[in-house]
């Protein structure tokens, strides 16, 4: 893929064909009430966890706390309980009391609406700060996650070895229009059908925009 004007195709027949596949949970997430603390929490629990396991979690987390207050209200061995099984579980539960405590200390309960903002802010990332920008707040974003990143490379937008070069990348290349709606679509086609182990390339509705660099086995 070479071009703008091609990016834009292929991201026009994903948003068509995303319509089958399951939402990603923090696009979910944001579509319901656009709660930017929720979003957040979504995100961090949504780290190297399956999204089945994310929904699970926060929708036992929510009802009891979504707001950095009643979120400290309740003790991290009860966190580490209710977010159970997510990946890093006990990480996961004092991280989510680090967070609230910053963010009400340092902004008043008020979730930052910038990457610049939400970087200062412990233990949040990139990825994180990128989502929550884009899908709480609506403005021009790329989280660039494992999906992302290989799907990039794998059409050929980019050449990068790690995700925060393919983020200033795709920055570099596409026009903010496109940026926020990149996560949500490849991360969608990449667990249904750009597939880390042998892509569905024989059935890939983008198939005509894709260099298919570095793949060597597909279906
Ligand atoms: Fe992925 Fe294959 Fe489609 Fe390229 S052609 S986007 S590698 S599934």
């Amino acid at each position: 893929m070479k071009t703008v004007r091609e990016m834009e195709k292929a991201l026009a027949i994903l948003r068509k064909e995303s319509k089958k596949w399951d939402v990603p949970v923090v696009t979910l997430v944001a579509h319901t009430g656009k709660n930017p603390f929720r979003v957040l929490i979504s995100c961090l629990l949504s780290l190297r966890t399956q999204d089945t396991t994310t929904a699970q979690a926060v929708k036992r987390l929510f009802p009891i706390a979504d707001t950095p207050q009643a979120l400290l209200k309740v003790s991290v061995k009860r966190l580490e309980k209710i977010i159970y099984p997510v990946g890093f579980y006990r990480v996961k539960a004092k991280l989510l009391h680090t967070v609230s405590r910053e963010i009400l200390k340092n902004y008043g309960g008020q979730v930052p609406s910038t990457i610049e903002e939400l970087l200062k802010i412990k233990g949040i990332g990139r990825k994180t700060a990128n989502l929550v920008v884009s899908e709480a707040y609506g403005k021009p974003a790329i989280c660039v996650d494992t999906h992302v990143h290989r799907i990039s490379n794998r059409l050929g937008i980019v050449k990068t070895k790690m995700p925060d070069q393919t983020e200033h990348e795709l920055r570099r290349k596409l026009p903010p229009r496109l940026w926020r709606h990149i996560n949500a679509l490849f991360v969608a086609f990449g667990q249904h059908h750009c597939r880390p182990q042998s892509p569905f390339c024989s059935s890939c509705k983008i198939y005509r925009y894709c260099d298919r660099v570095g793949v060597k086995t597909s279906r």
